[in-house]
């Protein structure tokens, strides 16, 4: 078995042209460019409440840097330094090799330095750290919200949800519907060029990890402000579509986790920007509703109609 010494030189030492110093030292030292701020986030995964014991090493390294990559999009920065904190049961290199792999592949493909971190026999838990760069005082907040804005998600919400349902047996999909799906829930697309891009175009920003009503209301309470969304605008895919007679897909489509999609607002002015910037991208961008004054956050159904939901279900179309 590798010691915690030869753990980090084999696994977890590369280059980090973004950073004055990276691992093998005390701490990493990196430079913010003038102008700029510094944007600091951090996300835990830990086994039983993120995932399952055995679930995909590969996938899991990907993801733990995916969900912390989407809170730089959801800033509008660009993400440059992570760190990487591991408890781990035992030093198996048949799991640490994959798992290096994942967080690797989407750290090179978005230009992500790994600096730092630690290493420590325990219960499997993946802390990551993850620092960006934004223009100073141009971040997306989620206070930004202004009354006539806009409200856009980007992609499709709710298959990863349902990738989780299907998981759990809450609902059967077909053997080719779930593998897209599962695809989206183990190895979600990052938005970071969409949030970089939504700089100057965007009022206010968040990520979707807990579901859009969630999420959403994040926005409202912090904007102060109140939400009109329309049903029938919520971008899906076709398989959620196929199922949305059956509530756990209706369910993920309005308050399903994990999709790491963005949901801004904008001023309508924006628009057709905003429709180019999709074309641009090629990733769907699609208005679901306005920002109101108020509070709260009203869903409408078909003709107008409103939907009654609490946080705990749904109930029945009007
Ligand atoms: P210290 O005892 O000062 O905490 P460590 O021996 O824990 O130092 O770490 C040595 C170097 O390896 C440090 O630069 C640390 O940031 C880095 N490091 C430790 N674990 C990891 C990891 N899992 N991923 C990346 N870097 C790591
Ligand atoms: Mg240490």
């Amino acid at each position: 078995m590798p010691s915690e010494f030869e753990i980090i030189r084999r696994f977890f030492t590369y280059p980090a042209p973004h950073a004055v110093l990276g691992v093998g030292d005390d701490a990493a030292l990196v430079k913010i460019a003038k102008g700029k701020e510094l944007v600091v986030s951090t996300d835990m995964l830990v086994c039983g409440t993120h995932f399952l014991p055995g679930a995909d090493p590969y996938q899991l390294g990907y993801k733990a840097l995916a969900v912390n990559l989407s809170d730089m999009a959801a800033m509008g920065a660009t993400p440059r330094w992570s760190t990487l904190s591991l408890a781990l049961p035992e030093a198996d290199e048949k799991w640490l090799k994959p798992f290096a792999k994942g967080f690797m592949d989407l750290a090179r493909a978005e230009r992500v330095d790994l600096i730092g971190g630690d290493t420590t026999r325990g219960p499997l838990n993946i802390c990551v750290q993850i620092m960006g760069e934004v223009p100073e005082g141009k971040a997306l907040r989620r206070d930004g919200a202004k009354v006539g804005d806009e409200i856009w998600v980007s992609g499709r919400l709710g298959d990863a949800a349902l990738a989780l349902a299907h998981l759990q047996n809450r609902i059967q999909l077909g053997a080719q519907e779930s593998l897209v799906c599962l695809n989206k829930l183990h190895t979600p697309a990052v938005r970071v060029t969409l949030g970089r891009h939504l700089l100057g175009l965007a009022h206010s920003a968040i990520d979707i990890s807990d579901g859009l009503l969630a999420d959403l209301g994040h926005i409202l309470e912090r904007s102060e402000v109140a939400a009109v969304i329309e049903f029938t605008a919520l971008p899906r895919s076709a398989v959620l579509q196929k199922y949305l007679k059956h509530d756990v897909a209706l369910h993920a489509l309005l308050a399903g986790g994990d999709d790491y999609e963005l949901c801004f607002t904008a001023p309508k002015k924006n628009g057709g920007r905003l429709a180019k910037l999709s074309r641009k991208l090629k990733l769907p961008l699609t208005r679901i509703g306005n920002i109101k004054r108020g509070r709260g956050l009203t869903l409408l159904g078909v003709a107008g109609k409103r939907i009654a939901w609490s946080s705990k279900g749904y109930d029945h179309f009007g």
